[in-house]
């Protein structure tokens, strides 16, 4: 490991440390929720500590990180639910942002990525339908767009759009004349007459900035610079934008097991009973072995994912069984953790409850559990890849 790479994890658990686990007093935890004010204040620290955006290349104001040092960097950051936002680094914007980066014309950088880039305004990523659209297959895709002179007039119906209250704009997945191999994404801009943010859809978990929201196209003119990449690249590009946003979720939540650990360990070394501590029970420390073994394959997996992309080599099955691994053991550690600290555990007193809620949808969303296991499998039947 580099020594910058290693200086600026020191900084990232630093940050979450100093700054991002005290602001968490500030949190709305039935919502997930930052009040703005003292996100601004929030996220000028992380600037000045040169800890914004650090995904992104040196020329676009980040900090030049591979996938393994952003693994290291992010998974430190991942230790607080807030961190990641507070440093310009979470989904769905730093995803859109790597997408942008590779992506965009030099106009739709100018429009959309930069202000992206300093914070100024927020996106979303549209691609789930409601049924019989696309979710887990997307082959099940709908929305469609029309050419007409020199627009598209897109029409759709989309869901669980993570971020899209209050986004000035959308990347939007939709075919073109009804055909699929010409699926396309699209940059809608918020303002578009004809999209209408339906409801921010009430879940489980936390809403964050933004909620997952419910969205309708209808008869929106996009203009055609408004094309992310050509007509039919929209698969292509979803997988450039996919790989790496499921891994960089994988990464914050290695960060959030390892704090739900923390939490519990706290709780078991300070906890009498029985006539000692919690903590010298074995069937305790067999509980945090479980699930120390459990985070660290799962860093692993991550590593060895993150190495494959940053050599630009495919690594579509080392990012299916990590996302699998990981958001599995974000349950267990959560889960676990709940039951070492008992009731209290259990209560919002504790931050655990949160995490316990936001961990369900890390087994959902970005591809089921089940979807991860259909890809390893098939590629495992087709004799391309081993054991
Ligand atoms: C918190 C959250 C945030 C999200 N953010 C976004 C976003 O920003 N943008 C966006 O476009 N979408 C987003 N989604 C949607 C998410 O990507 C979809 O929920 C996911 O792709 C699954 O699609 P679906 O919900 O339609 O489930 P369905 O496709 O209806 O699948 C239902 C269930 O079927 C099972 N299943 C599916 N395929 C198989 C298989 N091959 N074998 C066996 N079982 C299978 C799985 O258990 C799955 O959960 C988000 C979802 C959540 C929960």
């Amino acid at each position: 490991m580099s020594n910058s790479v290693s200086e600026i994890q020191a900084k990232a658990k630093a940050f979450v440390d100093e700054i991002a686990i005290p602001a968490e007093q500030f949190y709305d935890y039935s919502r997930g929720r930052m009040p703005e004010d003292k996100v601004e204040e929030l996220r000028k620290i992380a600037k000045e500590r040169g800890l914004w955006t650090v995904h992104l290349p040196k020329s676009e104001g980040g900090l030049g990180l591979d996938m393994v040092g952003t693994a290291l960097v992010f998974s430190e950051l991942g230790r607080s639910p807030i961190a990641p936002y507070l440093c310009n680094c979470d989904a769905p914007d730093e995803g859109n942002m790597h997408l942008l980066h590779l992506a965009a014309t030099e106009d739709q950088k100018k429009n959309f990525y930069q202000p992206l880039v300093e914070g100024k305004i927020r996106s979303a990523f549209a691609m789930t339908e409601p049924p019989p659209g696309a979710g887990s297959d997307p082959t099940s895709l709908t929305s469609n767009a029309v050419k007409h002179g020199d627009d598209y007039i897109l029409n759709g119906h989309k869901w669980y759009c993570t971020g899209a209250n209050g986004a000035d704009f959308l990347i939007v997945m939709a075919k073109v004349n009804d055909s699929f191999r010409r699926t396309t994404m699209f940059l809608v801009p918020t303002n578009s007459p004809g999209y209408t943010m339906i409801q921010e859809i009430d879940v489980l978990g936390s809403h964050g900035p933004g909620g997952h929201c419910e969205l309708k196209f209808e008869n929106v003119r996009v203009p055609e610079k408004n094309l992310l990449g050509k007509v039919g690249e929209g698969f292509r590009l979803s997988q450039l934008r996919l790989g790496p946003a499921r891994l960089t979720h994988c990464m914050r939540w290695i960060g959030l097991s390892r704090r739900a650990m923390e939490i519990a360990r706290d709780y078991a070394t300070n906890r009498e009973l029985f006539g000692g501590k919690l903590s010298e029970q074995q069937g305790i420390q067999w509980m945090f072995a479980e699930c120390a073994l459990a985070i660290e394959s799962g860093f692993l997996l991550t590593l060895k994912a993150a190495e494959l992309l940053s050599k630009d080599l495919d690594a579509r099955q080392a990012v299916s069984m990590a996302k699998w691994q990981v958001s599995e053991t974000l349950n267990k550690c959560v889960d676990t953790a709940i039951q070492i600290t008992g009731s209290h555990g259990y209560s919002r007193y504790m931050k655990l409850e949160l995490f316990y809620r936001d961990a369900r949808a890390a087994r959902i969303a970005d591809g089921p559990t089940e979807t991860h296991k259909m890809v390893i499998g098939r590629n495992l039947m087709s004799g391309k890849l081993g054991f």
